[in-house]
């Protein structure tokens, strides 16, 4: 399977150019080892042997993590995050890491510090962010799943734009210890894969508490694959009229209707709801994540992590200009604006009341989540665009994650699963779980599928 995944890589990479940076030589030397297991009872589980991607804010020891950022081009871990280490004791092989928007701030891989991962399906579109390595490589056949993470929907806009399976668990659900921070409230760790029953299954392995990360919870993980019954007769679904209406497209709306009528033929039922403050999703998470982030990336000085400047007669030179030569625009961007949302005389006005705001939007979740099991809708509002459609403007940029931001604000669970296709390109369909059920959002996921 190393073999076929590393010759696949060479087949094909060249175009989607998912990966940053290939472990050839441990993965071989792990297959190795695999083997010679093969047959025994030492074999362990049933992800034994599978090769496996990882995003590159992952943490992977003595192998480069860059975080896609030319600042930590020449990063080497010292240690596994938890998720990594727990996929080592199921004894899945890591192939290499996965290219990603610069330390996860974008929606098309256009903000790697390195190169443009190019969406499988026509290369010349975008696979989505940040975790579009993550989704390309699986989409293209290089690995049978990979990690990725999602802050505002970089696992859940990426699966959809490729075609493929990407959850991203509750706050909480998966450890982030050994996960870049980005914004630290909103980050989750998640598997993408072909299938829901893979995803069930890689969910299973990297779920459960963790002492190493203080936000990880302390609550039981699901039987994730006893989930997958089949069965959905009876089951409430609701429909934002948010979701389906202005601004996303009718062959993305046609392809949830269609979704809605398989699964209502199953004997589920739905209704149309409101999430009224999703409206706000944006601009709250704007400035919560880009307040988040301006702290949380103070720690890249030039002199813990990575690459140092070679202009600096003082250590605020070396500070300064390690960061202006290291950090791409929309990193920079993201840290002043968060720098200014958070400085005294606009606190209030900005952070705090986006804090609110976030209440209210989590308020709107709790309360459909009274009379329904899940909430469905499309994953984007549109299909995969064309590489440099959207670089010139920021903000219509933003506007692509709609859908899937607000799910982060209100720490819930959900899923996109591939259902159709528009122009020939793929289209998302989300389903939202409550907190803690990843398990119904999988059942569901599963019959459609
Ligand atoms: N596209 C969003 C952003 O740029 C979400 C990113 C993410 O989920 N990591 O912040």
């Amino acid at each position: 399977l190393v073999d076929a995944s590393f010759s696949r890589i060479q087949q094909v990479d060249e175009k989607v150019k998912a990966f940053l940076t290939l472990n050839e030589e441990g993965a071989r030397e792990q297959a190795k080892l695999l083997d010679s297991k093969m047959g025994t009872d030492e074999m362990r589980g049933l992800l034994f042997g599978l090769p496996i991607g990882v995003k590159d804010n992952i943490s992977t020891k003595g192998l480069r993590t860059t975080n896609g950022s030319q600042l930590l081009a020449n990063f080497e871990p010292v240690y596994d995050a938890t998720v990594v280490q727990k996929l080592n004791e199921a004894e899945t092989v890591t192939i290499g890491k996965l290219n990603m928007d610069e330390f996860a701030m974008g929606s098309s891989n256009e903000n790697s510090g390195f190169f443009q991962t190019r969406n499988p399906w026509n290369t010349d579109y975008v696979p989505g962010g940040s975790s579009g390595g993550s989704a390309a490589s699986v989409a293209a056949g290089e690995v049978f799943f990979s990690l990725g993470s999602d802050t505002g929907g970089s696992i859940r806009q990426p699966a959809a734009f490729c075609g493929v399976v990407g959850l991203k668990p509750t706050y909480g659900r998966v450890s982030r210890f050994g996960l870049t921070a980005f914004a630290s409230s909103l980050d989750q760790i998640g598997p993408i894969t072909n299938t829901v029953e893979d995803n069930a299954f890689l969910l299973q392995a990297i779920a459960g508490h963790d002492k190493m990360d203080s936000t990880s919870a302390n609550v039981d993980k699901q039987d994730y694959t006893a989930a997958l019954t089949g069965d959905v007769k009876g089951l409430k679904i609701a429909v934002p009229k948010e979701y389906i209406g202005e601004g996303v497209d009718e062959e993305v709306k046609n392809r949830i209707m269609e979704a809605l009528k398989v699964l209502e033929g199953m004997g589920a039922e739905w209704e149309e709801v409101s999430l009224p403050h999703s409206k706000y999703g944006v601009a709250t998470y704007y400035l919560l994540a880009s307040s988040e982030a301006s702290s949380n990336l103070a720690r890249f000085d030039g002199v813990r992590y990575g690459v140092r400047t070679e202009n600096a007669d003082n250590l605020l030179e070396l500070y300064n200009h390690t960061r202006s030569e290291g950090f791409g625009d929309e990193v920079k961007r993201r840290i002043m604006l968060g720098t200014f949302a958070l400085s005294s005389g606009f606190y209030d006005a900005y952070y705090k009341k986006a804090q609110k705001v976030r209440t209210l939007i989590k308020n709107d979740f709790d309360q459909v989540f009274e009379k329904y099991d899940v909430i469905l809708g499309p994953t984007t509002p549109t299909t995969a665009f064309k590489v440099g459609e959207k670089t010139d403007d920021p903000l219509t940029m933003y506007a692509n994650d709609i859908l899937t931001i607000p799910v982060n604000l209100a720490g819930v669970p959900a899923i996109s699963v591939p259902c159709g296709l528009s122009n020939g390109l793929p289209v998302g369909l989300q389903i939202i779980g409550k907190a803690f059920d990843e398990s119904t959002i999988y059942r569901v996921a599963h019959a459609y599928e």
